[in-house]
């Protein structure tokens, strides 16, 4: 791999840090606090839009769509965009001012490569105009969703249209009062080969039938204004016409949505823990316990330089998988993609950690950003498939590769 970033990926580099060295880190404090207030649940921060204008003005807008996807993309590869998601990462509520927050990135990427003409006129284009918001519905509370193929949400043709039944949770975004379309995954047979049961459909949120049952809070934060919704789908009539792709292409779909869709939420979260780092050290440098200035202990030093370390080889990772995805596809560059979602979230928290221990008392108050990161970095070992379902894809195919070799 080329280690040099391309001269379109510095140049974008350079004028998304001035944006948020300028627009959003000195309004990061008043969102946070914005957000936390219970008389805000559900609303947007107000400066928001001005910010997003702002952004799409500099052209700062959509840059995670990749360059295969013709008109829609601002041409960036996966390697291109992943240092500019870090940037994004810095603060919790960035990602959405440059039209690049999950679930929207993944949906429209869906919507991109899979949505007809007549999908992507309705839904895709007030996405990326950043009109509207989404969802993606894939895990229900009653069954263990980690295997996909077990959701029992059933998407059954009635008099011309698709009726669906069942319950899903943890809808993030659900909640955003802009929220207006889902993509639900469901079964639509129940006797085909168990990759071909599933389907996805697009459902308007305000179909009848579909009720927001109740937010889930993630370590006891609502994550206002988007949210994580429970969410009953009764009787939900669509057009066959809302179908994605085919009946039976749910893991068709959700494999092409998922590679890309990791490299962002991995460059995330090392913006995360690289500005946790530099929150750490600052705070090392500006208190003196026992009469020392803190950064003098040995320990000190210690959890600042492990995090330093493990940061670089994070990103070194991600990059790499990056740089596979571009040159030979999500497939193929499945153990790379394994490998970050593995070894990322939990160095995150394991920084974010430290970072808290070192900030003190403040550290898990609302007055840092770090007790928040922390639950997000957590909830990332859980969220798009926890740590020990990529370690057994990794350690099977890791034995196929090398079992036999070493008798
Ligand atoms: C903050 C947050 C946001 C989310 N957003 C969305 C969203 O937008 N849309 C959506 O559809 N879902 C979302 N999810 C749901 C998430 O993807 C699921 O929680 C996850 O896939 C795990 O499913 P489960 O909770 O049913 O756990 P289960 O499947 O019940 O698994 C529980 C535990 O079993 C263990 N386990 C599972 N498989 C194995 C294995 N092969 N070997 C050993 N141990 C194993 C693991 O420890 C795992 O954590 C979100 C979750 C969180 C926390």
């Amino acid at each position: 791999m080329n280690f040099q970033y391309t001269e379109k990926s510095l140049e974008l580099q350079s004028r998304l840090k001035d944006f948020l060295k300028k627009q959003i880190l000195p309004a990061d404090e008043e969102v946070e606090a914005f957000d936390r207030d219970p008389a805000n649940l559900w609303i947007k921060w107000p400066g928001l839009e001005k910010l997003k204008d702002a952004a799409r003005k500099e052209g700062l807008w959509n840059l995670f769509l990749p360059r295969d996807y013709g008109d829609f993309s601002p041409g960036l590869t996966n390697l291109e965009y992943a240092p500019l998601a870090e940037l994004m990462g810095r603060t919790r509520w960035a990602s959405e001012v440059f039209n690049c927050s999950p679930p929207d990135t993944g949906n429209m990427e869906v919507l991109a490569r899979y949505g007809s003409p007549e999908q992507q006129k309705k839904w895709l284009e007030p996405l990326l105009e950043g009109k509207i918001r989404s969802a993606f519905l894939m895990t229900e509370p009653e069954v263990a969703s980690s295997d996909a193929t077990n959701m029992e949400t059933s998407i059954v043709p009635d008099q011309g249209d698709y009726l669906i039944n069942g319950r899903k949770w943890w809808s993030s975004g659900a909640m955003d009062p802009n929220c207006k379309i889902a993509i639900v995954m469901g079964k639509t047979d129940f006797d085909a080969p168990r990759h071909q049961q599933h389907s996805m459909i697009l459902v308007p949120m305000d179909t009848p039938g579909l009720q927001i049952i109740r937010p889930l809070s993630v370590f006891g934060y609502l994550d206002s204004p988007e949210g994580h919704a429970e969410i009953v789908l009764e009787s939900v009539r669509v057009p066959k016409s809302n179908l994605i792709l085919g009946e039976g292409k749910g893991f068709e779909i959700a494999q092409g949505r998922l590679g890309p869709g990791r490299i962002h939420h991995c460059m995330r979260l090392i913006g995360m823990a690289q500005r946790s780092l530099e929150l750490m050290s600052a705070r090392a440098t500006s208190r003196s316990p026992f009469g020392r200035s803190l950064d003098t202990y040995s320990s000190i030093r210690q959890e600042i330089s492990r995090s330093a370390c493990e940061i670089e080889q994070a990103r070194l990772l991600v990059l790499s998988a990056a740089d596979r995805i571009d040159r030979v596809g999500s497939k193929s560059a499945k153990e790379l993609i394994s490998m970050i979602k593995i070894v990322v979230p939990a160095m995150a928290a394991n920084v974010i950690d430290r970072a808290i221990q070192i900030m003190g008392g403040k550290g898990v108050s609302g007055d840092s950003p770090l007790a928040h990161f922390y639950a997000a970095a957590r909830s990332l070992r859980l969220a798009d498939g926890p740590d020990e379902v990529h370690l057994s894809q990794l350690g099977k195919s890791t034995i196929r590769k090398y079992g036999q070799a070493n008798d």
